[in-house]
């Protein structure tokens, strides 16, 4: 791998702008005082303070992906990516790889992009869709699950964590996908209901993450604010409701409302959801 040629081709999908405005956004959080670390090292030391945990959902565009993970590199930043296995968007195949005879079979291209993310520093997880996953193989999810973890692994590429992905199938289904494991539950749900679709029946609250060798569910742990670009609009939500709107990332005085919010809170822990494909969309089309 030579991480000095691919941190020189930031533009491959981003343009100058959007580089830039990524640079910024970034500072804006570095300049609050905050410290950059892995999802997996959080969950190892969860008494950290005045840290930024930044992740990616790679629900589409693995390029963005890397190129995103260059940019980050190039400032000493360390980053979570959580990819994605085939099956949602009505698409049996995508950057990940494809669904053939019940089977997850994995694309060049993802195992090149993981050892490029690794290369970097950075951490790689699994984006949580195994729900629908099992229903497209007629497979378990804890064996899909199992089967996955193992590839990475076998290949050198350590996976500690999952972050749960927001599909409609499981919107369909009123379920979230974290929900396949032990302890992570939601208020106001049965805790060990069953999900039913077509001939399939899983069990939620069911599989222990510490069998399977992962330490945590992205959405598990403690934080005081959380940026996300998930919804239609960009959000910094923070404690007793706090909630920054609409954030313009075109606007200098944004970055700036950014780093003092962040700044006026003591030990701040701050997760930021970025999606690549999302960020490469934005100012594409204005
Ligand atoms: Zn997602």
């Amino acid at each position: 791998m030579n991480i000095t040629n691919s941190a020189t081709n930031l533009d491959a999908v981003f343009n100058d702008g959007q580089v830039a405005s990524y640079r910024r956004l970034l500072r804006a959080m570095l300049e609050a005082g905050l410290t950059p670390v892995l999802y997996r090292e959080y969950a190892a030391k969860r008494d950290m303070r005045s840290i930024l945990l930044l992740r990616h959902d790679v629900d589409s565009d693995l390029d963005a992906a890397v190129n995103m993970a260059a940019i980050e590199f190039s400032m000493g930043i360390r980053s979570t990516y959580y990819l994605l296995p085939p099956g949602d968007y009505g698409r049996r195949s995508n950057y990940y790889g494809r669904i053939v005879l019940g089977k997850v079979w994995h694309s060049r291209k993802l195992l090149a992009a993981a050892r490029q993310l690794v290369g970097y520093g950075h951490e790689v997880g699994l984006h949580n869709d195994f729900m629908q996953l099992s229903r497209i193989t007629g497979r378990p999810v804890a064996t899909l699950l199992r089967e996955e973890l193992a590839w990475f692994r076998s290949h050198g590429i350590p996976i500690l964590g999952s972050a749960s992905h927001g599909s409609e199938f499981a919107k369909k289904n009123s379920v979230v996908n974290y929900e396949i494991f032990k302890g992570c539950e939601r208020r106001g749900q049965e805790v060990g209901r069953y999900v039913v679709d077509d001939a399939r029946k899983t069990k939620l609250h069911n599989i222990d993450m510490n069998e399977l060798g992962l330490s945590y569910e992205a959405y598990f742990l403690s934080r005081d604010f959380a940026y996300s670009d998930s919804s239609k609009q960009v959000t910094l939500a923070g404690p007793k409701g706090y909630k920054l709107n609409n954030i313009t990332l075109s606007v200098d005085e944004e970055f700036q409302n950014i780093t003092d919010v962040l700044k006026g809170f003591k030990g701040a822990r701050c997760t930021a959801l970025v999606h690549p494909n999302w960020w490469a969309f934005r100012q594409r089309n204005g």
